[in-house]
């Protein structure tokens, strides 16, 4: 057993300062030490169910489907759940959420909080569907979103986070403290991660899509630096035994989340070269640019897409 096995993330925060997002600094690489990390339980599938459940740790679970993956929190408190993917998977989210509930020797399987990660449709929709049961929790910009009147969708009071907070809060439930943090504008302007404090396990929202090329919505506040100052944020307060949900992606090892930080680096750097050198997006594209990160293409995010946010970035500054 590692000596380190155990550290609870309470142990690896009390090293930082308080959290002062504004004040947040690049800091240097950390060391590529890495130990082991658990290997994650195999998925569970239940019968005929679009959604699958893997078990983290003894009282978190990850719920797996199409959308954004959902983490929660079960026992003798009930249920928090982070995260609700879209509105036609509630049927199934709930029928997961039941069998856990009673396993757990539950009466209720309503969430009795609600987290959301941000406003995306992929990780809000189903707020509707569980908000006249569960406290939905979010970063005020978060509320905002989903209540613009403007927006694609918005969504109806039912489904509003009813508390909101600006830069953190903590819910103290299930025998831990479970710690909401926002970030530095990265996916949106909107990110929360939320940190279960004993059991050292982290949902990283789209702060992570684990070993695929991130989403950056620019449109929504969303910053490919603050994307990378995120995640530095996110190693600094965690350990080497940490497991992270990604928003996107298998549970990720706390070597994924180095990796994904060093592969947004590599962009950065490959595409401030060629900016400097005098290329448009067009020919960085046209020459291969980012072939080293090929095996992070996805049918969302492309290797063209990448250019096109991050030198988009540099062309604005
Ligand atoms: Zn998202």
């Amino acid at each position: 057993m590692e000596p380190h096995m155990h550290r609870s993330l309470r142990q690896s925060l009390s090293s930082l300062a308080p959290v002062c997002l504004a004040a947040f600094a690049f800091t240097a690489c950390q060391s590529g030490s890495v130990a082991a990390a658990p290997s994650p339980a195999p998925a569970v599938v239940q019968k005929d169910s679009k959604i699958q459940t893997q078990k983290v740790t003894d009282s978190i679970y990850m719920l797996v489907g199409r959308g954004g993956n959902l983490g929660v929190s079960v026992g003798e408190d009930g249920l928090l759940m982070i995260d609700d993917k879209f509105a036609n998977l509630a049927p199934d989210i709930k029928e997961a959420l039941a069998a856990l509930a009673k396993d757990a020797g539950l009466d209720s399987a309503d969430p009795r909080f609600l987290v959301n990660t941000h406003h995306h449709g992929d990780h809000t929709g189903g707020n509707a569907e569980f908000g006249a049961d569960s406290t939905i929790i979010a970063q005020s910009n978060v509320r905002k979103r989903l209540a613009d009147p403007a927006a694609r969708r918005t969504m109806p009071k039912v489904g509003l986070p009813i508390v909101t907070f600006d830069h953190g809060l903590s819910v103290h439930f299930n025998g831990e403290e479970i710690r909401l943090m926002h970030l530095a504008a990265g996916h949106t302007d909107g990110d929360t991660v939320v940190l279960f404090m004993d059991s050292n396990v982290v949902h990283m929202g789209d702060l992570c899509f684990n070993h695929l090329f991130p989403y950056i919505d620019t449109a929504s506040g969303g910053t490919v630096a603050g994307y990378i100052q995120n995640i530095e944020h996110v190693l600094e307060s965690t350990n080497e035994t940490t497991q992270y949900i990604p928003g996107h992606g298998p549970l990720a090892t706390r070597a994924n989340i180095i990796e994904l930080r060093d592969m947004l680096k590599g962009v950065v750097k490959l595409v401030q070269e060629a900016h400097a050198a005098g290329q448009t997006p067009a020919e960085m594209k046209a020459g291969k640019l980012l072939a080293p990160y090929e095996s992070w293409n996805w049918n969302f995010i492309t290797a063209d897409k990448m250019i096109d946010t991050v030198a988009g970035e540099f062309a604005k500054r």
